[in-house]
């Protein structure tokens, strides 16, 4: 490890990093190492590695980077920058992305995501013996994080020689728990629960709430001595009957020769009905071919109906999204110094607690004397100031709080940048549009008066831009409106968008 630390290292994605836990904990055998240009060749044409064993998908480690050369040692790391393995470079090779992605993927239409993400991989792949010095560590659900040689384990402890992996990284509804119990019972062997723990995608329930579900049914509703749960950190390719095989490979290293999926597992990764690539017939017809050779039979149920989930699982749902109206949203104001910013923002601060909801209110002066304290008025300064508010923000909101935001914010990448953070289905821009020369004859602070003396330099409006938002949720006007009928109109949006109850 202290030698690791003085190597040249390269940061894994998170992608990456559940192949190196795979490759190490022997999941991905009889693939030991990120793969070489021959097994790479190979394994695209023909699904098999140079000694002849089938292998599906090219488990490879891509870099940009065009430093490395073959003899080099270096260090994989973490996201987190932890040093996780040494390897010794023996290949270096091009791989060609629109290829792959057309020969695995099946197309190579961006909409696919993981054609997508493809797209911005590394062109070269380096290959060579691992020593793992690390594993990932997984600090929450850590005893469900299991090797396959634990699997096998207690699989024969328990005296199962057959068991039955179901994998799946979706919600599991109470008619699919009875098929899956039927189908075990079936077959005589013992069930292995994978949930799949990889990186979520977006509009995807978030993993722990997945894996929260998973424990609960494994606990309560499955015979304890016939199941064992495992969480898999398996990074899926959405790679069709390619994938399937793939899966029933890393089954058997677990111990199972039995592979239950979901017909809906076959879908492609662009997902919509149309699009389909393969039905599950093919998958049957590929399977007689392959079943023997691996030892694993794939069972494929059509997807019942979904029904009801057992009640706790929907309660864990629930609790991690509750109904809009008890979602967070940010709130944010812009607009001239003295447009009325704070002014409204305050009476809708007030209105909102009136619907029991806890609010934040960021008030830009206010956030300058603690959270931005020295920050000063150049462009930089001013992004540097909104991107605070709007990184406090989007935490607020996460946690499903309401945040108020008031601040001159003039430039509009800045205020797009936090609306992103935040989420763009969460952020409601209000410009405030009230004329400079109204503003100016306002002047609550005194600010326009030094300005025009020359006391003061950059200010809003008069030697410093204001980028007017493009498409703010509301503009509110206050030459002809009181600020309590603008923040009325604020609560009326966010009934009409249920953020608030009628
Ligand atoms: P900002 O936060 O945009 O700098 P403030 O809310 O601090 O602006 O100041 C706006 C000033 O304008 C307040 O003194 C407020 O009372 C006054 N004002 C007058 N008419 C209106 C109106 N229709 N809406 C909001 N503020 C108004």
């Amino acid at each position: 490890l202290e030698r690791a630390k003085n190597l040249p290292s390269l940061r894994l994605t998170p992608r990456l990093l559940c192949d190196i836990e795979l490759l190490a904990t022997g999941a991905f055998s009889p693939l030991d190492r990120f793969i070489g240009e021959s097994d790479y060749t190979r394994v695209l044409e023909e699904m098999r590695l140079t000694n002849g064993l089938l292998f599906p998908l090219p488990v490879a480690l891509s870099v940009k980077e065009n430093d490395i050369s073959t003899g080099d040692e270096i260090a994989l790391r973490s996201p987190k920058n932890e040093i996780v393995a040494i390897m010794k470079v023996e290949e270096k090779f091009e791989r060609d992305i629109s290829r792959e992605a057309a020969l695995i993927c099946g197309t190579t239409d961006p909409r696919h995501p993981v054609v997508a993400e493809m797209l911005s991989w590394g062109r070269f792949c380096l290959s060579g013996p691992l020593r793992v010095l690390n594993t990932p560590r997984h600090y929450n659900f850590t005893e469900f994080y299991r090797t396959p040689a634990e699997v096998r384990e207690w699989l024969k402890s328990a005296g199962y020689s057959r068991a039955v992996a179901f994998q799946t990284r979706g919600l599991i509804y109470q008619t699919e728990e009875e098929t899956i119990k039927k189908m075990v019972k079936e077959t005589g062997g013992a069930l292995v629960l994978q949930g799949v723990a990889d990186p979520t995608r977006p509009g995807e329930i978030d993993i722990f709430t997945r894996l929260r579900t998973y424990k609960l049914l494994a606990e309560k509703y499955y015979d304890r001595k016939r199941t064992i749960l495992n969480f898999l950190p398996l990074a899926t390719r959405l790679a069709r009957v390619r994938e399937i095989l793939w899966y029933a490979i890393i089954q058997r290293n677990y111990g199972c020769d039995h592979l239950l999926l979901a017909d809906a597992a076959c879908i492609n990764g662009l997902d919509t009905e149309s699009e389909r690539f393969f039905a599950p017939v093919e998958i049957e017809e590929f399977f007689t071919e392959h079943s023997n050779e691996i030892g694993v039979k794939v069972l494929l149920y059509k997807r019942p109906p979904r029904g009801a989930m057992r009640p706790e699982v929907a309660a864990i749902i629930a609790n991690a999204y509750p109904p809009r109206h008890q979602q967070g949203f940010c709130l944010w104001f812009t607009g001239l110094p003295c447009a009325g910013k704070s002014t409204i923002a305050e009476i809708v601060t007030l209105m909102l607690q009136e619907y029991g909801r806890k609010v934040t209110f960021l008030d830009g002066d206010v956030v300058r004397t603690h959270l931005s304290k020295g920050l000063g008025f150049t462009k930089e300064d001013r992004d540097t100031n909104v991107l605070r508010i709007g990184f406090v923000a989007s935490e607020i909101v996460r946690h499903n709080g309401v945040v108020v935001c008031a601040a001159v914010s003039p430039y509009r990448a800045a205020r797009n940048q936090v609306r992103n953070m935040v989420g763009k289905d969460r952020f409601v821009e209000i410009f405030v549009d009230t004329p400079l020369d109204v503003c100016e004859k306002r002047d609550t602070k005194g600010l326009y008066a030094r300005a025009r003396m020359g006391k003061i330099r950059g200010l809003t409006g008069i030697d410093d831009p204001y980028e007017v938002p493009v498409a703010p949720e509301i503009i509110l006007k206050t030459t002809d409106c009181s600020p309590e009928e603008n923040a009325r109109k604020v609560i009326l949006y966010l009934i009409e968008k249920k953020f608030l109850p009628e």
